[in-house]
C-alpha cells in the first residue's frame, strides 16, 4: 500500500478503535490515540513510530480480518513506519532506490560486494595477501589515511542523514500548541527506550509462533542493542589508544577494546539470529511484506558486520587477515551508506515519539488540564493528503 492509503486506512483503523478502547491498558499508542479526537496524517507518522509491533492488541481484537472492520494495527504501523523512513529521508530520490521496494537482503549483498572490492582495490594488493602481525598491522594493508579517510566522510553522511530525517520528522510531530519538551521528558524517554518498555506488552510480552506469550523478542532485541552498543564502545576506545595515545590495533585478547568487541559481537550474533527466527516464524499476515524485507535486510547487515569482525579477531596473525579485514570494512561501509535510508533509522523516529509521547504523558497528568487537542494541518512532511 502507498502512504496515501496506509494513512487513510489508519485513520479508519484509529477512528473505530477510539470508540472501542479494548486495548487502553496495552500500550503508549493507545493513550495517546485517547488523547485525540480525531487523526490527522502527522497523529498517523507519531502513532507507527509509536507501536513496537508487540501485537497484543491484534489478538485481543475481535475485529481483525475477515471482519468487516479488517482492524490490524501490528500491519498498519509496520506499513506506515516503512512509509515514512523514506518520506523523512534525504536525499528522497537516493532514500527511495537504496531503501526503497528494492530495499532487500541483495542490496546489502551487493552493496557489501563492492565496497569490499573497491577497498581491495584501493588497498596495497601486495601486502594483501601477506601475514602481518604487531602494532598498525591493519595499516599496512590499507593506509590509516585512507581508512579514516573513508570511515570520518560516511560517518558524516549518516549523522546527517539522521539529522535530517529527525528535524522533519520533530516539526510533524511536535506540540501544535509549543508545549516545551522538558528534561524530564527526554529522561522518561531514554528509560523507555533503554528498557523497551513497549516491546513487551507491558509485561507479559509479544505474541510469538504459536501465539503464546514470550519475552524472546524482547531479549534478542536488548542483545542486539547493547551489542551495538559494546561493539561502538570498543571502536570509540580503539580511536583513542590509535590517534591519541599513538598505540595502534591490532591489540592483545585482554585488552579492553577486544574484549568489548568481542562481547558485542557475540551479543549482535545470537541476538540477530533469535531475532530473524522469531520474526520470520511469526504470522505472516501482521507484517508489512516491504516492512519484513527492509527489516530482514538491516538484521542480514548487522549479522554480517558481526560475524566479519569475529572471524577478523580470529584469522588476524594469519595470510587471510587482509581479505577478511576489508570484508569486514566493506559491510561496515555498506551499513554506514544506507544508514539513513534503511531500518537503522528507526531508533531515531522511535526516540523521538517516545519523547513526545513522555510530553504529552506529563501535560495530561497535570492537575487542571487544558484541552491541548493537536490542531496540526494535514499536512505530512510538505505532502498534502485527503482528509
Ligand atoms: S484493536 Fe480492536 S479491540 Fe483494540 S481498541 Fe481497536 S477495535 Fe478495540
Ligand atoms: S505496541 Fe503492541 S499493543 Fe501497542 S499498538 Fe503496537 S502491536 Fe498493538
Amino acid at each position: 500500500m502507498k502512504l496515501q492509503e496506509l494513512i487513510d486506512d489508519g485513520k479508519r483503523q484509529m477512528r473505530l478503535c477510539n470508540a472501542c478502547r479494548y486495548c487502553e491498558g496495552y500500550c503508549a499508542v493507545w493513550r495517546a490515540i485517547e488523547w485525540r479526537r480525531d487523526f490527522t496524517p502527522n497523529d498517523m507518522a507519531y502513532l507507527a513510530n509509536l507501536c513496537h509491533d508487540c501485537r497484543e492488541c491484534y489478538f485481543a481484537c475481535p475485529f481483525t480480518p475477515p471482519h468487516e472492520f479488517g482492524i490490524n494495527p501490528p500491519k498498519l504501523f509496520n506499513g506506515l513506519r516503512d512509509e515514512l523512513y523514506h518520506q523523512y529521508a534525504w536525499p528522497g530520490p537516493l532514500a527511495k532506490a537504496l531503501g526503497g521496494k528494492q530495499s532487500s537482503v541483495w542490496t546489502v549483498v551487493v552493496l557489501t560486494i563492492v565496497f569490499t572490492v573497491v577497498l581491495a582495490l584501493s588497498s596495497n594488493t601486495e601486502a594483501l595477501w601477506q601475514k602481518h602481525v604487531g602494532p598498525g598491522a591493519f595499516y599496512h594493508v590499507m593506509s590509516e589515511f585512507a581508512m579514516i579517510g573513508l570511515f570520518g566522510f560516511l560517518g558524516i553522511w549518516m549523522l546527517f542523514g539522521w539529522v535530517i530525517g529527525a528535524v522533519r520528522f520533530w516539526r510533524d510531530i511536535k506540540s501544535p500548541n509549543s508545549e516545551r519538551v522538558t528534561f524530564q521528558d527526554v529522561k522518561t524517554a531514554i528509560s523507555y527506550a533503554m528498557s523497551l518498555r513497549y516491546l513487551g506488552g507491558e509485561g507479559a510480552g509479544c505474541k510469538e509462533p504459536g501465539y503464546e506469550m514470550s519475552r524472546s523478542r524482547r531479549m534478542f532485541h536488548h542483545l542486539i542493542f547493547y551489542g551495538f552498543l559494546l561493539d561502538f564502545a570498543s571502536t570509540t576506545l580503539a580511536a583513542f589508544y590509535s590517534h591519541v595515545l599513538k598505540v595502534p590495533a591490532p591489540y592483545p585478547l585482554y585488552h579492553p577494546v577486544v574484549i568489548l568487541g568481542a562481547l558485542g559481537g557475540i551479543g549482535l550474533i545470537i541476538g540477530i539470529t533469535g531475532f530473524l527466527y522469531v520474526k520470520n516464524k511469526s504470522d505472516q499476515s501482521l507484517s508489512d511484506p516491504s516492512a519484513t524485507k527492509s527489516g530482514n535486510a538491516f538484521s542480514v547487515s548487522l549479522l554480517v558486520i558481526a560475524v566479519t569482525g569475529m572471524l577478523l579477531l580470529a584469522v588476524r596473525e594469519t595470510v587471510a587477515m587482509g581479505i577478511m579485514l576489508m570484508i569486514h570494512l566493506g559491510s561496515v561501509a555498506a551499513l554506514f551508506f544506507v544508514a539513513p535510508y534503511s531500518k537503522f533509522a528507526h531508533f531515531v523516529y522511535r526516540f523521538l515519539a517516545l519523547v513526545r509521547y513522555a510530553q504529552e504523558e506529563r501535560v495530561h497528568a497535570e492537575p487542571v488540564h487544558q484541552d491541548k487537542s493537536p490542531k496540526q494541518p494535514a499536512l505530512l512532511h510538505g505532502m498534502p493528503v485527503s482528509k
